[in-house]
């Protein structure tokens, strides 16, 4: 019998698979991790005409972590008592993602002239020195990689194909019929008008209130809570993504119709992941305009909205933003609250203030094209990952910049939805009304976009002597203007225009 002949007739292949715990994960995609592993590597044993002697499988352990892997122990052993002449896995990562593991096996598999092939990575060959570095290389970057990312990948990869579809889980999702792609309109409607809200700065809690007003319930029958409108909101069925393993699955498109546009979905998902938000505006209405924006000058904390109450009978009670953390500075609600709206205002009438809020040609960047191409390119990647033209590790190199890149874009989209409240306050006739009729989330918002506020202490003994506005540090949140004499030349009201005086007269403090 000649040593080929010897080798293709009795190879005995021992299959290895293994996941590392990754908390961000559930038990089920894990169990299904190692079931791939397995399936794709006894389809690589029988293309190579091996005979599978034995499998092991290390699950929810961590070859990073260096704890003892039971089952790669049992393997190594196999390898030594010479009962193996191939070793199968789907990566060299699954392997050995350290560089003293992977010496240790090699010193293991030397004496025995035993094979490694993976699923992913090809033949292994480490009986050479070049073999053996690329082995190195392969780990190495193994080691660097966040698991978490590749498995996101491969899960996002293998899962394309199927999550396409409608996927009910527990009950009927709000604006769809029990089959999931069907729409109801009403409901409908329903989840456009929270993504439209939310979008203005309205509260969740003042959009459940206005659901439950109209006589909306959830697909559960239940009144709408501020936890059932962000959950509805959030979801990205509602324009037509795929989640899989809380990961939103790029490029795939399901099958259901879509509510809302992707845009718009994104932007709702920045609003309500902010955790600026999560303090100010979540939960209760919003009552008072500068609680979080104004700033104490002493300390640095954010203002709080308080009453005061005067101990002398018949004073009244007093509304004041007050520093939060200590007795720092205390000043009237409503002259605070005019000052720093007809800043506002004022800034939004300046010529220089417009230009610079003003969208270049048109529409601005179209950052959502971009973002498909990108999504495009990764599809490309995958396809040829398939084809097995790039390594995994290559995908991966390539993959991530191409990711970073779209979740800036995520953010620019998001900003470019948001600066377009502010730039329709540009194109209004009449301002001082249009402010009016706004939202306080979205006073909030603009306020916040254009300047930081700081409430000064006063000097003992000053309070006859100086004017309101000469303790308020205001700051041009755009530095584009890099004109820091402009808020001091519009609250020393320098005034050029009718509407500008209007707004002084509407906000006088
Ligand atoms: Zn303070």
């Amino acid at each position: 019998m000649t040593t080929k002949e010897k080798r293709s007739e009795s190879r005995r292949a021992a299959i290895y698979a293994r996941i590392s715990n990754d908390k961000q994960k559930g038990k089920e995609g894990e169990g299904l991790g190692v079931q791939r592993q397995l399936e794709d590597c006894r389809d690589l044993a029988q293309r190579l005409g091996l005979t599978v002697v034995a499998e092991f499988v290390d699950n929810d352990i961590s070859a990073h972590s260096g704890r003892e892997r039971p089952e790669y122990l049992a393997m190594l052993d196999e390898v030594k008592a010479g009962r193996i002449d191939v070793v199968v896995a789907w990566h060299t990562d699954r392997l050995h993602r350290l560089t003293r593991e992977l010496e240790k096996y090699i010193e293991h598999c030397e004496p025995h002239n035993v094979e490694t092939h993976t699923v992913k990575a090809g033949h292994v060959d480490l009986s050479t020195a070049t073999g053996r570095m690329v082995a190195k290389i392969l780990g190495s970057i193994a080691q660097q990689e966040s698991e978490q990312k590749i498995e996101r990948m491969k899960a996002a990869y293998r899962q394309r194909a199927k999550t396409g579809r409608a996927h009910i889980r527990t009950h009927r999702p709000f604006g769809w019929d029990d089959d999931g792609l069907t729409l109801r309109q009403e409901e409908a409607g329903a989840v456009e008008f929270m993504t439209r809200s939310i979008i203005k700065g309205e509260s969740i809690a003042s959009i459940a209130r206005d659901l439950n007003g109209q006589g909306l319930r959830t697909s559960r029958g239940r009144e709408w809570t501020v936890r059932s409108v962000r959950e509805v909101a959030m979801r990205p069925r509602n324009a037509g993504l795929v989640q899989y393993d809380g990961q939103i699955l790029d490029g795939v498109t399901g099958e259901w119709q879509a509510i809302v546009s992707e845009s718009d979905f994104r932007t709702v998902l920045s609003i309500l992941k902010d955790p600026k938000r999560r303090t100010n505006t979540d939960g209760t209405a919003i009552k008072h305009l500068l609680p979080g924006i104004a700033m104490c000058g002493k300390c640095g904390a954010p203002c709080k909205y308080a009453i005061v109450h005067h101990t002398k009978a018949g004073k009244p009670s007093q509304h004041v933003y007050r520093c939060s953390k200590s007795t720092c500075v205390v000043r009237d609600e409503k002259k605070l609250d005019n000052l720093v709206t007809r800043v506002a205002l004022m800034l939004l009438l300046n010529q220089k203030m417009r230009k610079a809020l003003a969208p270049r040609d048109g529409e601005g960047p179209d950052y959502l094209t971009e973002r498909d191409r990108i999504n495009e390119q990764l599809d490309e990647l995958a396809a040829a990952y398939g084809r097995g033209t790039f390594t995994l590790s290559q995908v991966e190199t390539a993959s991530t910049a191409l990711r970073e890149r779209m979740q800036v874009l995520d953010g620019l989209i998001a900003t470019q939805t948001r600066g377009d409240t502010l730039r329709e306050m540009l194109s209004v006739p009449d301002l001082v009304q249009a402010w009016e009729q706004l939202p306080l989330s979205r006073k909030r918002e603009v306020i916040r976009s254009l300047m930081t506020v700081q409430v000064m202490p006063i000097g003992k003994g000053n309070y006859r002597n100086v004017k309101f506005h000469q303790h308020i540090k205001i700051t041009l949140v755009n530095d584009v203007l890099g004109d820091e004499d402009l808020t001091a030349a519009i609250l020393a009201h320098r005034l050029t225009s009718d509407q500008e005086r209007a707004v002084v007269r509407a906000f006088a403090a």
